[in-house]
């Protein structure tokens, strides 16, 4: 294990670690007095504190990004090859130690932070690819003589502002693509789950990454807001909540920035008459519950399509009383906790309002939850949830699901499409054709077939429709690489200074 490792794996129980900022390859303490709290929350035990940014200590983050990019941008492809070869193999050995700080900060139980690390590498992995899919086209003789070629280019210094749920996949699905491309990066992770950027940051540098090429600002809207309005960063990506996201997309593009901003989801699951019901109902209460519910692509929906209705609440009642919570690192635990109390009490609340708009209470998360201080739920299963609920509309964000009934496909898709968000969406069938149809009909970005979480593997874009992604490019996979670079277009002559004249016409081809 490496020393900046261990200074972030260490237990040191009853002290109360403060976490800095990382700017041009060190840590940096912050100046502000503004900290954050953070919590274990299977303890409800404050384990840190983080430093919050002022503006001049982003301003500082940017400026050795700007310096370190002046150089960056001209080392080879071949070298930063060679680099991202060595951040895979470094974060792949550390993966423990990243996934343990997951769980120790977010709550998600060991093993699905491993998922968390291992799908995160998956996009590092991709990017060692970088001199295969940064490649731009030439055309020889376009014109007599002539030949013209498309480069890409990095941006320059680019910002990601991430969310608590995935606090090491997300910023890989930013940094990894983006410093591949050239680009240097100013890292604004969530203020609730800070330390595995820290430890992410150590890993880079131990790999051989040039100081200042990757730098870390913890805080909250003060630094957000100085991220989005600092002249000197040219785009920014951007993953949390849809009214955040929408703030994000508006106040950088008016800052002139180039801006992805994925926003939050309401995911259903179709299940037709004719699926599993067995198999649906497995697949429900993994994507419902798995990660407390925590996910951007949980299923919150379930829409039972006919007669299938009865029988998949049936089938997953029976399962609900079989799911372990509890602490995550208890490797007994299925699901651990929520990542904060007031976001506890919050998804609990919804509960209430479920019941008091009419919905059915078939199993209540309250009555589960496991004793002790973390911030615990149990499971929850709604049935008999209508569009018009707010149970229905708004992200609950929790182990909470809700299951809605209709007739026919039809009015299923209808229920899909007229949704504000369009982030995930699966359909159950065993019927190949009306899979076929669905894919065809639905206004969502990630579409599972009998596949209940469709995040798309790291050499396709991820990204939702509608409210759930404001910008045009998708992230990570090709459109990250596109995201983090622009065209150029060299259009070049080598001609015979015998046959130069003067000609005032517009260029032609010839
Ligand atoms: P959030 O929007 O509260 O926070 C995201 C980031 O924005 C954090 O870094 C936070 O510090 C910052 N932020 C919060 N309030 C701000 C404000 N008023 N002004 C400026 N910046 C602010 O989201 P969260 O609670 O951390 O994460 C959960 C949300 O993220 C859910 O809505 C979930 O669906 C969404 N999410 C979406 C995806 C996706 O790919 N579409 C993936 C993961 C999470």
């Amino acid at each position: 294990m490496t020393e900046v490792a261990e200074q972030f794996t260490e237990e040191q129980p009853g002290e109360t670690a403060r976490i800095t900022h990382w700017i041009d390859g060190a840590p940096v303490e912050g100046t502000s007095g503004r900290s954050g709290p953070v919590f274990n929350p299977a303890t409800g035990v404050q384990s840190a504190a983080v430093d919050f940014a002022t503006p001049d200590e982003v301003d500082a983050a940017v400026q050795a990004a700007k310096r370190a990019f002046e150089s960056w941008r001209t080392v080879s492809l071949s070298r930063r090859t060679e680099i991202f070869f060595r951040i895979r193999e470094l974060v792949h050995d550390h993966s423990d130690d990243l996934a343990r700080l997951l769980t120790l900060e977010h709550g998600k139980v060991f093993s699905d932070a491993k998922g968390e690390v291992a799908r995160g590498l998956e996009v590092i992995e991709f990017c060692c690819g970088i001199a295969q899919l940064i490649k731009g086209e030439h055309s020889e003789q376009a014109s007599t003589g002539v030949d013209v070629y498309s480069i890409r280019q990095p941006l320059g210094v680019v910002g990601g502002i991430t969310p608590f749920n995935f606090p090491a996949m997300v910023p890989m699905w930013m940094w990894a693509p983006a410093i591949a491309c050239g680009n240097s990066f100013v890292l604004k992770p969530s203020e609730k789950d800070p330390s595995a950027s820290m430890l992410t940051a150590g890993l880079l540098k131990e790999a051989g990454l040039p100081d200042g090429v990757f730098n870390v600002v913890h805080g909250d809207k003060v630094a957000v807001d100085a991220v989005l309005e600092h002249p000197d960063i040219a785009a920014v990506s951007f993953v949390g909540s849809t009214p955040i996201a929408r703030y994000v997309y508006e106040t950088g593009t008016k800052n002139g920035k180039r801006v992805q901003a994925l926003g939050g989801a309401k995911n259903h699951m179709i299940v037709l008459p004719d699926a599993d019901i067995a198999m649906a109902a497995d697949a429900a209460v993994s994507a419902g519950y798995g990660s407390a519910g925590e996910r951007c692509m949980a299923v919150s929906m379930l829409v039972a399509v006919g007669h299938a209705a009865d029988e998949l609440v049936g089938a997953i009642k029976e399962r609900l009383p079989n799911v372990k919570v509890g602490d995550g690192m208890n490797p007994g635990s299925e699901m651990g906790p929520l990542v904060t109390r007031e976001h506890r009490d919050k998804v609990a609340s919804y509960i209430a309002k479920g019941a008091e708009e009419g919905a059915t209470i078939v199993t209540d998360g309250r009555e589960s939850a496991p004793n002790g201080n973390g911030f615990f739920l149990g499971v929850t299963l709604m049935d008999d949830v209508k569009p018009e609920m707010d149970v229905y509309k708004d992200e609950i964000f929790g182990p909470v699901l809700g299951v809605t009934r209709v007739e026919t496909y039809d009015q299923a898709v209808k229920l899909v499409n007229d949704n504000p968000y369009g982030n995930g969406v699966a359909i159950f069938t065993r019927d190949g054709g009306v899979a076929r149809q669905f894919q065809f009909d639905v206004k969502a970005g990630m579409v599972g077939v009998n596949v209940p979480i469709p995040v798309p593997v790291a050499y396709y874009s991820f990204g939702g429709w509608k409210n759930s992604l404001f910008g045009d490019l998708h992230i990570y996979g090709p459109e990250g690489i596109q995201f983090y670079t622009r065209g150029k277009v060299v259009t070049s002559r080598w001609p015979d200074p015998a046959t130069s004249k003067v000609d005032l016409g517009f260029p032609q081809t010839r």
